[in-house]
C-alpha cells in the first residue's frame, strides 16, 4: 500500500494528532520549562528523552527532587544550602570566625574551598543585584546578612562577587551597606578575568585574587 493511499484513508488527513493541552506529556513539558535556559523546544526534547529512553533516570530525578525539596534548607548562619541547621563550614570550630567572605552562590563557596584560599567563614547572598533589572535588592539576602553580622566576631569582610556588571553592582550595594560599620572591607583583586564568574575561574587564579584582595575600607 503506498503512502498516498494511507493518507487518504485517515479521517482528517492529519498524520499526527496534537496532544491535548492538559495531558500528562504537555504537563511534563511545561514543568521542565522552570529550568534555567529551557524553552519549549528543549523542554519537549527532554520530556521525549526521559519517557522514551530513560524512564529509570526520570524516576531517580523525581525521587532526588522530592528528597531535596523536603531536606535542603538554608544554613542559619551563612544562608547556603544545607540539611541541618548549620552547614559543615559554619559548624567547623577550626575556621577563623573573624573573616567573612560574601559570595553569590553555593557554587562559589565550593570554588573557594577547592582553591584552599580562605579559612574564614562565608555568607551566601543567593543571588545578585542586576543593573539591567533596576537594582532590585530583593534578589539578595541583605536582611539575613545584617542579622548574621549582629553580635558576631567578624572583623574583616571580603566581598567576593563576580567581575561582571551584576557582581560589580552587588559589591557596590554591599560596600554602601557596610561603609559605616566597624569592619575592614576588601574585594577580590582584579587579577580575575573581566566578566569572570568565580565558578569558572581556576583555583590558582582564585587563590591569587583572594591573596591580593583590594582594601576598600580599613
Ligand atoms: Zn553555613
Amino acid at each position: 500500500m503506498d503512502i498516498k493511499r494511507i493518507i487518504k484513508l485517515l479521517p482528517t488527513g492529519r498524520l499526527k494528532p496534537m496532544p491535548k493541552k492538559n495531558d500528562a506529556f504537555t504537563r511534563l513539558i511545561n514543568a521542565l520549562k522552570v529550568l534555567p535556559n529551557v524553552g519549549p523546544k528543549s523542554a519537549q526534547r527532554m520530556a521525549y528523552q526521559l519517557l522514551q529512553h530513560n524512564r529509570e533516570g526520570a524516576a531517580e530525578l523525581v525521587a532526588a527532587l522530592q528528597q531535596a525539596l523536603s531536606q535542603v534548607h538554608h544554613c542559619s548562619r551563612c544562608n547556603t544550602f544545607c540539611e541541618n541547621s548549620l552547614c559543615e563550614i559554619c559548624a567547623d570550630a577550626d575556621r577563623d570566625g573573624s573573616r567573612l567572605m560574601i559570595v553569590h552562590m553555593p557554587a562559589d563557596v565550593a570554588s573557594m574551598e577547592a582553591a584552599h584560599c580562605h579559612d574564614g567563614l562565608y555568607f551566601v547572598l543567593m543571588g545578585q543585584v542586576s543593573p539591567a533589572q533596576g537594582m532590585d535588592l530583593n534578589h539578595i539576602a541583605l536582611e539575613q546578612l545584617v542579622a548574621r553580622l549582629q553580635g558576631s566576631e567578624v572583623e574583616e569582610i571580603i566581598i567576593a562577587t563576580n567581575f561582571t556588571a551584576e557582581g560589580d553592582a552587588t559589591a557596590y550595594v554591599l560596600s554602601e551597606l557596610l561603609k559605616n560599620l566597624p569592619y575592614k572591607i576588601s574585594r577580590l583583586a582584579r587579577g580575575m578575568p573581566l566578566g569572570g564568574e568565580l565558578e569558572y575561574v581556576d583555583a590558582g587564579t582564585l587563590a591569587q585574587a583572594v591573596h591580593e584582595r583590594r582594601l576598600l575600607k580599613e
